[in-house]
C-alpha cells in the first residue's frame, strides 16, 4: 500500500486521528501588550454582513480583521530584524513544505506551574533526548507548559515589570537552532520568548536566533497535552498574506 493510501486508511478507522492545537479566534482572547510608545497588535474584531435578513435574505456572513500576530499564530522570518534580509521570509514565500513535518513535544508543565518564570535550557533538552531520542533535523519543537489553560489576566500575566511567562534560555534556542536544525519553534504562551525576554541575551531569543537562521515561530497553541513526545505531524500553513510577517492559523497534529 502507498504512504498516503495507509494514512487514508488510518484516518478511516481512527487508527490516527487529528489534533486541534487551535484557540478560537474571539474579541476576549488576549494579544500581547507592548509599552504604550510602541504600535500595538488589534484584538480580533467581527462585524455581521447579513444574517438572513433585509442585507442578504438568503446567507450569513461577516467581515473580520485582526493583527497578523492575534490568537494562535504563525512567525514569519521577516516578523523580527535579524530575518529582514533573508530570502522566502514572509508568509506568502515560505517553501510550503515547512508546513507540514514531524514534531517533537518538550513537557515543560510540571516546571511552569512551579515557576511563572521557568526557562527550557539545554540540559532539558538533552535530558529529554536520552529519554526520546534526538531531536531530528527539520523537526517543529514545541514547548508544553499547560499555559493554554488560563485565561484573561493570567494568561498575559502582566505585571509592572513585564509579563512573566516561560520560555526558552537563548542557549536553548541557539541549540535547537545550530545544532539540531530545527524547522520552528512552538509555545502555548502569547510568544515564543518568555515573558522577561527582553532581559535576556539577545534580548528575546527566540524571536531573534530563530527568525536570524529562518526558522518559524508558532505560540498561543493549545492541547499539547493530547500530544506524544515524538511520532506526531504538525500542519500548519498561515494564511497567504502578501509579505505578511505572521498570520493567525488552524493548527493541527495528526497523532497515532
Ligand atoms: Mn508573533
Amino acid at each position: 500500500m502507498s504512504a498516503l493510501a495507509h494514512l487514508a486508511a488510518s484516518l478511516a478507522t481512527g487508527a490516527v486521528k487529528t489534533v486541534d492545537l487551535t484557540h478560537t479566534l474571539d474579541p476576549d482572547f488576549p494579544v500581547m501588550i507592548l509599552p504604550p510608545e510602541f504600535g500595538q497588535c488589534a484584538r480580533f474584531r467581527v462585524e455581521e454582513v447579513s444574517r438572513y435578513d433585509e442585507r442578504g435574505p438568503g446567507w450569513y456572513w461577516r467581515n473580520f480583521s485582526c493583527g497578523e500576530h492575534t490568537g494562535t499564530h504563525f512567525d514569519a522570518p521577516i516578523h523580527w530584524i535579524s530575518g529582514r534580509d533573508l530570502p522566502n521570509a514572509t508568509v506568502d514565500a515560505i517553501p510550503t513544505s515547512a508546513f507540514v513535518g514531524p514534531v517533537c513535544v518538550l513537557d515543560c508543565s510540571a516546571e511552569a506551574a512551579e515557576d511563572e518564570d521557568y526557562l527550557l535550557d539545554v540540559e532539558a533538552i538533552k535530558a529529554w533526548e536520552a529519554t526520546h531520542g534526538e531531536i531530528p533535523a527539520g523537526a517543529w519543537v514545541l514547548m508544553r507548559t499547560d499555559w493554554s489553560k488560563k485565561s484573561g489576566a493570567e494568561y498575559l500575566n502582566m505585571r509592572e515589570d513585564g509579563a512573566h511567562t516561560p520560555g526558552p534560555t537563548s542557549e536553548a534556542i541557539r541549540f535547537l537552532v545550530e545544532t539540531r536544525e530545527i524547522l520552528g519553534f512552538g509555545t502555548e504562551t502569547v510568544g515564543t520568548d518568555a515573558g522577561q525576554g527582553a532581559h535576556l541575551s539577545p534580548p528575546y531569543p527566540a524571536h531573534y536566533i530563530l527568525h536570524g537562521a529562518g526558522k518559524l515561530g508558532l505560540q498561543c497553541l493549545a492541547n499539547l497535552d493530547q500530544l506524544p513526545a515524538t511520532g506526531a505531524i504538525l500542519i500548519c500553513p498561515p494564511l497567504k498574506i502578501k509579505h505578511g510577517s505572521g498570520s493567525p492559523l488552524r493548527v493541527l497534529a495528526l497523532v497515532e
